[in-house]
């Protein structure tokens, strides 16, 4: 999976179509709310300033749905952008059409422009050959940097592809180092952990993993239903009962190998429903109407020496409630502990565990944080993701 990067191309005095993921939130004062992902691409977009490209940027923000969203503009992007990058990025209100080729027309080498919300045409999400022509048409490179966006077939992740060569970007590249790496073949021993909220997003992981994992350590709401699935009364607790017998299966399977061992909790955080009394219990004594919150202390602390001896460890999914003070602490512990594991390749997907981390302070300290949500879970699953698919291999 060695993909053609922006080193490898000569791009002065050239037109770099440049697909980035910049789909961030504001808040009501206009203010950007996370720029992880803004700042994740600036190597790239400096890397092309350097070189003498003329940089037009495309991205898309939330599910306008083909029209028009004014609340969705690029042109905040724009600045905040402008301001990271210490250069001027000229933001316009059109993807294609006049406007956008005089636009283009215009640029120098080294000039940043930003087109309107990608998802306002309805070609984008189609991936209508003709709206992808179009964007085409303002380049000469395709220089794809949207890894969260890579699952998905759209006419500027994919389709601009068919009429330019198309090449990673820098983050591209890290993202595939990292999160493509662990997904086919991370050093061994290899350790996943399992969190958040839904038991079916993470039994693709988990199939996909299975055979070149030692450790599977899981937390957060998934690991109620492995609990139930234990005979375990787990009060009031979030439990998907349409997947305990997925729980049992992965037990199973833990139990039939001897160089596999499943982690399950053994203390955790509690709440009553009003949450005005919150403790730490063994697994075994939870009481009605109370539910799990975290992983307690104990079982991270078997957790940090479990992972002690591991080379790679993998994580997605908050292992509690971590939007929610105290719940906040396990994913946090976790995140320290990855940070201190030394000599271990620890790679971080899923938007929520990435923001866990962040809180954690600890992203420097983290070998790759996943700019890719979604996008990361299907690599992680072994799904081939489109956006990456359509970029040109490395000549062996
Ligand atoms: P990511 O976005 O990192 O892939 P997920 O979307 O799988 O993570 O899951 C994140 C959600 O899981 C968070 O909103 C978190 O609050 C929730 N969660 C984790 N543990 C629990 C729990 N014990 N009870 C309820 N919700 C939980
Ligand atoms: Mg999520």
């Amino acid at each position: 999976m060695d993909k053609m990067t922006v080193r490898d191309v000569d791009v002065n005095g050239k037109r770099v179509f440049l697909r980035v993921d910049y789909n961030v939130q504001f808040d009501e004062d206009g203010q950007i709310l996370d720029d992880f992902r803004l700042r994740e691409s600036l190597p790239t977009i400096r890397h092309l300033v350097e070189g003498g490209a003329k940089v037009i940027i495309c991205a898309h923000r939330g599910r306008p749905g083909g029209k028009v969203v004014e609340e969705l503009r690029n042109a905040p992007v724009a600045a905040h952008l402008s301001s990271l990058i210490e250069r001027e990025v000229k933001s316009i209100r059109e993807c294609v059409g006049p406007a956008a080729e005089a636009a283009v027309a215009e640029m120098q080498p080294g000039d940043l422009l930003l087109l309107e919300n990608v998802r306002f045409y309805p070609g984008e999400e189609a991936n209508d050959p003709q709206f992808a022509k179009q964007l085409a048409s303002l380049g000469d490179v395709f220089v794809s940097d949207a890894f969260g966006t890579a699952h998905r077939a759209h006419a500027s992740v994919v389709g601009v592809g068919y009429y330019l060569p198309a090449i990673a970007g820098l983050l591209m590249e890290r993202e595939l180092q990292y999160v493509g790496r662990v997904a086919t073949d991370g050093e061994q021993p290899m350790a996943v952990i399992l969190g958040g909220a839904k038991v079916a997003d993470k039994l693709g992981i988990l199939k996909n993993l299975v055979d070149r994992t030692s450790l599977i350590c899981v937390g957060g709401g998934i690991a109620n239903t492995f609990l139930r699935a234990q005979g375990i009364d787990v009060g009031a607790s979030l439990v998907e009962t349409d997947r305990i017998d997925d729980a049992h299966e992965i037990m199973r399977l833990a139990a039939s190998r001897d160089n596999l061992r499943l982690l399950m909790p053994t203390d955790v955080v509690i709440s009553d429903a009003a949450g005005e009394r919150i403790n730490t219990v063994s697994v075994n004594r939870i009481p009605p109407g109370f539910r799990i919150l975290d992983l307690g202390r104990q079982t991270i602390e078997d957790i940090r020496e479990a992972l002690a001896p591991m080379k790679t460890v993998v994580w997605n999914g908050p292992v509690g409630f971590f939007e929610r003070e105290p719940f906040d602490r396990g994913s946090i512990a976790i995140a320290k502990v990855l940070a201190d594991l030394v000599g271990a390749t620890t790679v971080v997907g899923g938007g929520e565990t990435a923001a866990a981390v962040a809180k954690a302070g600890v992203a420097d300290r983290i070998s790759h944080v996943s700019t890719g949500g979604g996008a990361s879970l299907e690599m992680l699953q072994g799904v081939a993701l489109p956006g990456v698919e359509i970029l040109r291999d490395r000549a062996a």
